[in-house]
């Protein structure tokens, strides 16, 4: 529960506020972007929900049922209003953002895909029975698909709970040792982990990072790619890149020659649903923007 005690002093005045606790992951900057703002190298509630807008106040608290540290929440206490999360991403889609944000993996988000052939997990919520329970219900999880070594959270947990198979890339495999399926190759050489759905090796963000697309519909990029609010755009985090700039060029621009997707779901940064054509436009420029500042 968000402490009122550590209330974040930038924060607007009114009811909702961030404490001192955050950490900083930008999710609810990415889930409620016109009620959260940075404030010193911590989110504060720069717009409170004005009464009566429902979607306002809906989308501030997916972000508090987010937030790793439990730092988002109301002067006067006021209940959640019911089960928020798994959130299906659209309706009949069966791809889920499932929220409750781990602080091991810095608050990333994680998602969750109902498959005729066995459900996904890729990368992972903090372990809590508030989704295992939603997960039982729609079948349990027969893959844990890992995007790199940052964001393993508690996805041993996830996997012993439902007797998942964990899949990781052999070059980040040190972050989880529990996996009992490694992804081989690098950019450009794409395996299919199961039907309809294939795991790209993207080295850059990690050397073992993988982007995983479902259908050739859902991209699950990890902290690979992502869309920015404030760019309008999409985008790479050259100031997070922890292995190499030039592979993650390489590896962005296989991913472009080799997949498709309208859907772009990843683990930092904001989500995007666009047409096809348009994130392929995108990624295409993204890369040329990569490559002439590398
Ligand atoms: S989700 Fe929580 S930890 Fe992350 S930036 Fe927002 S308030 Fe801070």
């Amino acid at each position: 529960m968000a402490r009122v005690a550590l209330r974040h002093t930038a924060n607007a005045e009114g009811a909702w506020f961030v404490d001192t606790r955050c950490i900083d992951c930008g999710t609810c900057r990415e889930v409620a972007p016109g009620t959260f703002g940075v404030a010193g190298g911590q989110s504060v509630v720069v717009r409170q929900p004005a009464a009566g807008d429902d979607g306002a106040e809906r989308d501030a608290w997916l972000a508090a049922q987010a937030c790793p540290t439990s730092s988002i929440g109301t002067v006067d206490h006021r209940p959640r209003p019911g089960r928020l999360y798994p959130r299906e991403v659209e309706a009949g889609s069966g791809v889920f953002d499932v929220g409750y944000c781990a602080e091991s993996s810095f608050g990333a988000s994680a998602w969750f895909v109902v498959r005729p052939d066995g459900n996904l997990l890729i990368d992972s919520p903090r372990f809590t029975d508030a989704l295992a329970g939603p997960f039982a219900e729609m079948g349990g999880i027969a893959h844990v698909l890992l995007t790199h070594r940052d964001d393993v959270a508690d996805a041993g947990r996830w996997a012993e709970r439902f007797g998942a198979r964990v899949w990781i890339h052999t070059d980040d495999r040190r972050a989880a040792p529990f996996a009992t399926d490694l992804l081989e190759g690098g950019a450009g050489e794409p395996t299919t982990v199961a039907p309809g759905v294939v795991a790209h090796p993207a080295p850059g963000h990690t050397k073992g990072s993988v982007v995983f697309v479902v259908d050739d519909r859902f991209c699950f990029s990890g902290d690979s790619l992502a869309w920015s609010h404030e760019r309008g755009d999409l985008t790479a985090f050259r100031g997070a890149c922890w292995y190499s700039w030039p592979e993650q060029t390489r590896s962005l621009r296989a991913l472009a020659a080799t997949s498709s997707f309208e859907w772009l779901l990843p683990g930092h940064g904001a989500r995007a649903h666009l047409p096809a054509a348009e994130l392929h436009d995108r990624l295409d420029r993204l890369v040329a923007r990569m490559a002439a500042a590398a």
